[in-house]
């Protein structure tokens, strides 16, 4: 554990680092939602695994997944960044994103996690299929 702030300062740093990129990503969904024109869509509802997003009548939970925190396979992680500090973190946030995903899912809810990396402008087409299921609600339209 080589980490140049002591736990106190580094867990503040990394909260907001946390927080202000969720929020970029949730802002960056809404505003997709608002070009598929998807409506409906709640936020703060009260569910187990706290979804960003839930259509509770379809039953849908959407979850918009930063890459590093929840440990994705791509560029916006670098091996770098999976030191043995974070790594441990890292994987306990991964088995927890699985176990909530099992849990709603046997409670009869449709899980949709979209990674942060998917709502950059080039993987447009992607997300637009990623969020199908829930265009397809004809109540949102
Ligand atoms: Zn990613």
């Amino acid at each position: 554990m080589n980490d140049i702030f002591d736990k106190k300062t580094r867990s503040s740093i990394m909260k907001s680092v946390k927080s202000s990129k969720n929020k970029s990503t949730e802002l960056r969904l809404i505003s997709i939602f608002n070009e598929l024109q998807i409506k409906g869509w709640r936020r703060n509802y009260k569910i187990k695994g706290k979804p960003d997003f839930v259509f509770q009548k379809a039953r849908i939970a959407v979850f918009a997944d930063g890459c590093f925190w929840h440990g994705h396979n791509c560029r916006n992680t670098t091996p770098k960044d999976n030191d043995n500090y974070w790594s441990a973190k890292i994987s306990r946030n991964k088995k927890r994103d699985q176990d909530i995903t099992k849990y709603l899912e046997q409670k009869g809810w449709k899980i949709i996690r979209i990674w942060e990396c998917e709502l950059q402008n080039k993987n447009k087409t992607n997300i637009e299929l990623r969020l199908k299921p829930i265009v397809e609600q004809s109540v949102y339209k």
